[in-house]
């Protein structure tokens, strides 16, 4: 069984009360249609299937950008939240988003969203040309982006794959059994594509793909997984950072980011605490700053730390606001207080330096949490 995130958690409590009262003013033979239940209900399973079909280090270090409202099939970490932390706004608005589905959506949604992951990850290739964003708006500066970041950083870079990840794959029907076969016997792939694309339209709420929810997310896998190397870039991500108002920084940020993740991965440099997540913060900050990269001005490179905060999250999973911020705003100024503006520090000492600074970027829990008692008390 994938875990239910505490989020979902707490949007299926709502949901089923916002159901309830709706159920309990309504003609009861407008009663809702039992087969879409039953289907996404079997669509669940057939994903739950697949996961579970799926070979054994298929996703492992696999590192996603936000811990999403959408529950994750997959591995996954826990701990209690941080005292006296407030979450980013993103996931504060993906959360309220996620806060007003049904139950019924939220299972399709749950379903619809691991699918369309596993088939970015295991089966989408950039052998074929990519579209990034809903209308391909964003294709251009993706591009430029990722062949910026190849020539940038000192790591293998040639197969390291950037790729689309999109809601609207899975209204077809040859690449979900391409994605099915992944970990499904062979007898049930065709039934289960099928069952994919018949509830993408059969729950409205799925808006055919394009609801948000479904691709709100980026990742980076490396080598060994699924699929190999690579990073996807998610169009529900990119829509809800334009409505955030980062649009200016968006791709270059979460792909300079998720290419960070790389930078670590070619390095074996597994982190098993925030500095996994503030590390790349402090790369992408780095590349997105430098006269090589992006060379960005200092009003940019403050909404891009504002973009990483809006990330932050309580959980000691990737960073909180504060500590994402930071790390962001200290990748940038290596690029700005560097005596030759055109170098480019080597990716093997890059780690090191942020190795040695990361203690001060990340306080210990508990004096943290002294800190927001002691401002609670004045
Ligand atoms: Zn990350």
């Amino acid at each position: 069984m994938p875990d239910r995130t505490r989020f979902f958690g707490k949007t299926l409590a709502a949901a089923g009360t916002a159901a309830a009262l709706v159920l309990a003013t309504a003609v009861p033979a407008a009663a809702a249609p039992a087969t879409v239940e039953q289907d996404v209900a079997q669509l669940y399973q057939d994903v739950i299937d697949l996961y579970n079909g799926l070979p054994a280090d298929a996703l492992r270090g696999v590192d996603r950008l936000i811990e999403s409202p959408v529950p994750q099939f997959g591995p996954r970490t826990k701990a209690g939240p941080i005292p006296g932390c407030t979450e980013g706004s993103l996931l504060t608005y993906a959360n309220k988003l996620a806060s007003q589905l049904t139950p019924l959506e939220g299972q399709a949604l749950d379903a619809l969203s691991g699918l369309s992951q596993l088939y970015v990850q295991g089966v989408a290739s950039d052998k074929t040309p990519q579209v990034f964003g809903t209308d391909g708006q964003y294709t251009p500066r993706a591009t430029d982006t990722i062949d910026k970041l190849r020539g940038f950083w000192d790591i293998e870079s040639w197969n390291i794959q950037l790729v689309a990840w999109k809601g609207t794959d899975l209204g077809s029907q040859a690449k979900m059994a391409q994605t099915f076969s992944l970990g499904l016997p062979p007898a049930k792939v065709k039934a289960a594509a099928a069952l994919a694309t018949k509830v993408l339209y059969e729950v409205p709420g799925m808006q055919g793909g394009r609801n948000p929810l479904i691709t709100l997310n980026a990742f980076s896998a490396p080598a060994g997984s699924l699929g190999g190397k690579r990073v996807a870039l998610g169009d529900g991500l990119l829509d809800t950072v334009n409505i955030l108002g980062f649009d200016d920084v968006s791709v270059e940020s979460v792909v300079g980011h998720e290419y960070g993740h790389q930078v670590d991965f070619a390095h074996d440099n597994y982190p098993r605490n925030e500095s996994s997540e503030m590390g790349p913060d402090a790369y992408g900050g780095y590349f997105v700053a430098h006269a090589k990269g992006y060379a960005w001005n200092a009003r940019t490179q403050q909404e891009v730390t504002y973009l990483d905060a809006s990330i932050g999250d309580c959980f000691h999973s990737h960073g909180t606001p504060d500590q994402r911020k930071a790390a962001g705003a200290w990748g940038e100024k290596q690029a700005t207080s560097q005596g030759n503006p055109n170098r480019i520090v080597p990716t093997a000492t890059m780690i090191e330096k942020f190795q040695k600074e990361y203690p001060k970027l990340m306080p210990p829990a508990d004096q943290a949490a002294t800190a927001a008692v002691a401002a609670a008390h004045g």
